[in-house]
This record gives C-alpha cells, sequence and structure tokens, in this order.
C-alpha cells in the first residue's frame, strides 16, 4: 500500500500532538516514518532510514525513531547512542512489546501514541528540555515511496 495511505488524517494529527508533546519535556527528537516494503530486516531498515533522515545528526545523539513497514506488517524503534548509553536494557524491547499489543489489535496511532510519550518520559530524565530547546527536527510523520 501507499505508505501515505498507512494513517487516516485524525490519526497522524494524534501521533504528531504526541511528539510535541513529548519534546516539550526533552531536547530529544522523536520522528515516526512508515515505508511500505523493505528487502532489509525492519532494524536494518530503520538504521539506514534513521541516518537518511538526519536523525544522526542531532546535537545530544538523541533522536528516536519509530519505523514502521506498512506491508510487512513490521516495525522498529531505534535510539541513538546517546540514549542507548543511557537507558536500562530492555527499555527498548519494553516499547516494542507494547507496540506489538496496540499493533495486534490494529491501534497504530494509539500504539505510537503511547510509546511516543513513554519515550519523552524517559528522554526527559536524561535529556531534560533547556531554556532553547531547538526543533532539530521535523514533527511531521515522513513517508517513504510506494514499492
Ligand atoms: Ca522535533
Amino acid at each position: 500500500m501507499d505508505p501515505h495511505s498507512f494513517f487516516s488524517k485524525e490519526d497522524e494529527k494524534r501521533i504528531v500532538e504526541a511528539i510535541v508533546k513529548a519534546e516539550s519535556m526533552t531536547t530529544g527528537e522523536i520522528r515516526v516514518h512508515v515505508d511500505s516494503h523493505s528487502s532489509l530486516s525492519p532494524f536494518d531498515a530503520a538504521v539506514k532510514t534513521f541516518s537518511l533522515l538526519g536523525m544522526d545528526k542531532t546535537k545530544h545523539k538523541n533522536g528516536v525513531l519509530f519505523y514502521i513497514l506498512c506491508d510487512d506488517r513490521a516495525f522498529a524503534v531505534i535510539g541513538d547512542r546517546g540514549i542507548d548509553l543511557v537507558v536500562p536494557n530492555g527499555f527498548w524491547d519494553d516499547i516494542c512489546v507494547s507496540l506489538s499489543n496496540y499493533f495486534k489489535q490494529g491501534d497504530f496511532a494509539g500504539g505510537l501514541e503511547f510509546a511516543i510519550l513513554k519515550c519523552g518520559a524517559k528522554l526527559k530524565e536524561f535529556f531534560p528540555s533547556d531554556s532553547s530547546n531547538e526543533d532539530e527536527l521535523p514533527n511531521d510523520i515522513s513517508y517513504g515511496k510506494n514499492e
């Protein structure tokens, strides 16, 4: 399917609002990207997309990408090394388990909203919002090609 039609307009709005809310607590940067299909593993495709989106260029190395392959019914969540160094073992696994549970019920927006806010709360512990809290990356969802 065309990745652009994966979310309804309401879903998109809900997800972007969650990103804005999460990022208001932290200097961390959160993005959501949807591709249709990849010949790579979801994790490898996410890593590739992370750099394509310039997410490896944040000042504190604290970008988090929620990456979805809609036709493959797969996803991955990855954080830059600044975050990976500090979050407890199993943090990403817990996030992925929560997401899977929502996704199994077809509630993609609800799952992402939950996971994004959870990430925001965790990022806040290590990367609290500073006076400028510059928005380093756009908050809108990015989409790949219809492959
Ligand atoms: Ca942002």
